[in-house]
């Protein structure tokens, strides 16, 4: 995914200006732009849909690009795991500090040419946009950092510190490659990661910039199992303990349960710039649970809304349920899938306790108890700490490209590579440096597409960022 999730952002426009002023040493030259442009034009032209064996083909296209760049061979990495790799890129410092990461993904969403208007594995570029799968998640991102790795290296550039570039492919499914490199990142003592693939910035439709947003914190993603077994029987003799009885029981459970109100520095810092500029009754609700987090009047605003609420706590909904084995027989079994948002600081575990105890006590009398299984090993991530270094980096850098513009702590209600990094303890922060119109994502989607102007600045703030920080 890429977080276009900052929808808190879009209500945070603040004073904006003029465009960036000329002559920043970190601008890059019409050619280092072209060199770009035609990195993400050739990273688009490999499928790295789940299952189409590419990734290990863009990985080595990749690993040519920074051999001819400087880089040596024995810093480029690339590991098959299943049917995709991981590649990890290492930008030898001084070793004066701990090493930092820069992650992205090589994978994207599978795309079906027969449904696109134009060869979703050819980059194309028209009326101001480049056109292809995967050309804004995240191989935009992920190209602006390798050529800027790439130019670097040329200007003979030397950090203090190692500078990690670690990609995975399978960020889009199965998730397998990042938990590999957040080992591989917490064995080279990183000491902090900046996520390609989270943050970034928004432009409202007249094309002036809205916002921007640091992803310090996320949810965390987990599926749970709710199974009702029952001796099942005649349909002509019904029983009390019907097991889909006992499932329409148990989603009616939890759909009435509130899970706590909480908040960490990245939720609250959202609140406070988005409600400067957010109508009434939300906009001041969110000034004063920025304010003061036990403000309950407040909390029951932002909780009432579908867009905040998952900033406001864990949300658990019902997706999926299954049952009933034939129309004239008594359910054997039933079960139900129910999908939780984690807010971060959560045990996966304490919610699925909580779940299994709300939708025992509200089973059917006589009933057997459900069981309540995680399905698949979700893990979850205490919020980063927000590190003022980090956050000034970034906010000087977006800042040169559009004076003025508020840079907000964000908190992402979706998933993304940074839990994994987190859960091991390595700080980490969504950074990207697109900025587009909401109307313009069609990331996962038909059509996805990332205005073509969008290169040069994203180029100057990854130069940036990255030398600021590994200074
Ligand atoms: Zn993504």
């Amino acid at each position: 995914m890429r977080a276009h999730t900052q929808m808190l952002l879009t209500a945070a426009a603040m004073m904006l200006a003029l465009p960036a002023v000329a002559a920043n040493p970190n601008a890059p030259s019409p050619a280092q732009v072209a060199e770009a442009k035609a990195l993400l034009g050739k990273g688009v032209g490999f499928n790295t849909a789940q299952g189409q064996r590419n990734t290990v083909a863009y990985a080595n296209f990749l690993a040519e690009q920074f051999k001819a760049a400087g880089f040596a061979a024995e810093d480029i990495t690339i590991t098959p795991v299943d049917d995709t790799a991981i590649m990890t890129v290492r930008y030898r410092g001084k070793g004066g500090k701990r090493p930092m990461v820069v992650t992205g993904h090589m994978d994207v969403v599978a795309a079906n040419p027969k449904d696109w208007t134009r060869d979703p594995f050819t980059m194309v570029e028209e009326n101001g946009y480049l056109f292809g799968r995967g050309v804004e998640d995240n191989k935009f991102d992920v190209s602006m950092v390798a050529a800027t790795l790439m130019r670097l290296k040329r200007e003979g550039f030397k950090p203090d510190r190692d500078i990690y570039l670690m990609l995975s492919g399978d960020e889009e499914n199965a998730g397998n490659t990042a938990p590999l490199q957040a080992k591989i990142a917490k064995a080279a003592n990183a000491e902090f990661m900046l996520n390609s693939d989270g943050g970034g910035g928004e432009l409202g439709e007249d094309g002036k910039p809205i916002g921007y947003g640091v992803q310090g914190a996320e949810k965390a993603y987990a599926d749970f199992e709710v199974t009702f077994t029952n001796p099942g029987g005649h349909s002509s003799a019904p029983r009390p303990d019907n097991a889909i009885n006992n499932v329409a029981r148990g989603a009616l459970a939890v759909a009435g349960y509130q899970f706590p109100v909480m908040s960490n520095e990245w939720t609250l810092g959202s609140f406070a710039a988005a409600g400067k500029t957010t109508p009434a009754p939300m906009g001041p609700a969110m000034l004063a649970f920025a304010a003061n987090p036990n403000d309950a009047a407040a909390a029951a605003i932002i909780g009432a809304d579908p867009m905040t609420v998952g900033q406001l706590r864990t949300t658990c909904v019902s997706t999926m349920v299954s049952g009933g084995h034939a129309p004239n027989a008594l359910p054997q079994r039933a079960a139900l899938n129910i999908n939780c948002r984690i807010f971060p600081g959560t045990p996966v575990e304490e919610v699925r306790k909580k779940i299994a105890d709300l939708v025992n006590s509200n089973r059917a009398p006589g009933a057997p108890e459900a069981t309540v299984k995680a399905v698949g090993g979700w893990v979850a991530g205490d919020a980063s700490p927000l590190r003022p270094d980090i956050m000034k980096a970034v906010t000087t850098a977006v800042q040169a490209r559009y004076p003025g513009i508020a840079v907000v702590p964000s908190m992402s209600s979706g998933a993304t590579d940074s839990v994994f990094y987190r859960a091991l303890g390595i700080p980490s922060y969504g950074t990207a440096a697109l900025f587009m119109k909401a109307s313009d994502s069609f990331a996962h989607g038909l059509n996805e597409r990332v205005p073509v102007d969008a290169i040069p600045g994203a180029l100057q703030q990854w130069h940036e960022v990255i030398t600021t920080l590994a200074k």
